[in-house]
């Protein structure tokens, strides 16, 4: 499957028809446990010796496939689903962290995992530093010889900034260190940071790859081009005996997908965030449209970024795809010379503006989500971002009259409708506000 395009992965990867069954759709393995041959049979899967599958904590053929999918879609070796796109990125970077260690992080982060970087992960003893920009320069500034990842969004939700993968993978490997990117809202259908230098992707499932706002997942994905062996002093944990596994030493028993194994037999066995095998069969019916969806998706925000950029009611539009944005260099570099479907606009008025256009939508749904088929509007500052102090959000890119946008594949006339009549409503409360004071 390796040399067949996206679209064809999103559709085949990482299953033939079920052995037992034909089945061409992929079955839902609704199981817990898996019978043993025998005790010896039982003590070679236990022992890493046999291939097969032992308990549904660890690993679900279910599951399975949509790993072994969502890993040739991101051009990795391996990678392992779990519940949601948080417990992805708690894996993610505690796999690769002892307390007194830190990673480097860019500042433009989703409101949750701010909150798990700076304060969840502080009271385990590890620390997360914010970096002043998102530029690789701001990041080389702040490692040290305590540093063991550097963090960015590809694309940064909400402030919609682009990130330099190729230069932060530079700078974090001129370190000695992997760089860990969340490729949530470009997906790698327009997207594939392991091709620019990223070492280890994660994904909230939950948004586009699912695509129908219907089910909760995360996954990570091993590029197997980190070369833990090299940096043994930095990574013991990859390099020497693990003594809560028989005394396995994972870069040994596993080669180039030393870091994923490790983050299933140590952090999916033992605290346990399974993804369900109903929940994978459901964000692989998803998958199986990404591509379609996605382009879509980009036209369509397309067509609204344009109409609110030249609409007086609107003071800015924050869009990738406009010429004069300042990531839109790297967004035509690393985005196929597209923009995502994900942007923000202020509406004139402020919070207040921003709460009255964003209560005047009727199509366009109000929640705090993304990458559904549906458009869905956010309002950051009362919402997602709202537990950071105002220096936080705006270092997040955060503003209060900031209004995120989600375009979704509906006809795209009938999103701008809509929120043509919500800008309309707003503003004429405005009026109404105006005569009478
Ligand atoms: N990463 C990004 C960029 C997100 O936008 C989100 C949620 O909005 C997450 C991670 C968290 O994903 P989940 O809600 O699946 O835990």
């Amino acid at each position: 499957m390796s040399k067949v395009r996206k679209e064809t992965i999103a559709i085949h990867g990482g299953y033939e028809d079920d052995p037992t069954t034909h089945s061409v759709a992929v079955p839902i393995y609704q199981t817990v446990a898996y019978a043993f041959d025998s005790a010896d049979h039982g003590a070679a899967l236990f022992n890493l010796e046999a291939e097969g599958f032992r308990y549904s904590r660890i690993s679900n053929p279910t599951c399975a496939v949509l790993e072994r999918r969502v890993a040739q879609l991101e051009g990795g070796v391996e990678a392992m689903a779990v519940g949601s796109g948080q417990a992805a990125l708690h894996y993610a970077v505690a796999n690769l962290l002892d307390p007194g260690k830190n990673i480097v992080s860019v500042p433009q982060l989703y409101g949750t995992t701010h909150t798990l970087f700076a304060h969840y992960l502080r009271r385990l003893g590890i620390t997360v530093r914010f970096a002043e920009s998102d530029q690789p320069a701001a990041i080389a500034a702040l490692l040290d010889e305590n540093s063991r990842g550097v963090f960015c969004e590809t694309v940064g939700n909400p402030a919609g900034n682009m990130c330099d993968i190729e230069g932060l993978a530079r700078v974090a490997h001129a370190h000695g260190v992997p760089l860990i990117v969340d490729n949530t809202v470009a997906t790698p259908i327009l997207l594939r940071p392991i091709e620019h230098g990223a070492d280890i992707v994660v994904h909230s499932m939950t948004k586009f790859m699912g695509g129908h706002g219907t089910t909760m997942g995360g996954i990570i994905v091993d590029s197997g081009k980190f070369p833990w062996r090299n940096h043994a002093r930095r990574f013991p944990m990859f390099n020497e005996p693990d003594e809560s596994y028989h005394g396995l030493v994972y870069t040994d028993h596993f080669g180039d997908a030393a870091y994923i194994a490790r983050c299933r037999s140590v952090y999916l066995r033992t605290t346990g965030s399974v993804l369900s095998p109903l929940s994978a069969f459901l964000l692989l019916q998803g998958i199986e449209t990404v591509a379609l969806r996605v382009e879509r998706h980009v036209e369509n925000a397309r067509r609204v970024a344009e109409f609110l950029r030249n609409d007086p009611r609107v003071d800015w539009v924050n869009y990738v795809g406009f010429p004069d944005n300042p990531y839109h260099a790297l967004a035509r570099k690393y985005l196929n010379g597209k923009a995502c479907s994900l942007l923000t606009f202020g509406a004139k008025g402020g919070y207040d503006g921003a709460v009255r256009f964003y209560d005047a939508l009727k199509l366009i749904k109000r929640l705090v989500n993304l990458g559904d088929a549906k458009s869905l509007a956010c309002h950051p500052a009362s919402t997602t971002h709202r537990q950071m102090t105002r220096e936080e959000q705006v270092k997040a890119g955060v503003t209060p009259e900031m209004i995120r946008l989600s375009i979704g594949i509906e006809h795209a006339d009938d999103i701008i409708a809509d929120l043509d009549q919500a800008l309309d409503a707003a503003r004429l409360r405005l009026d109404v506000l105006a005569a009478a004071s």
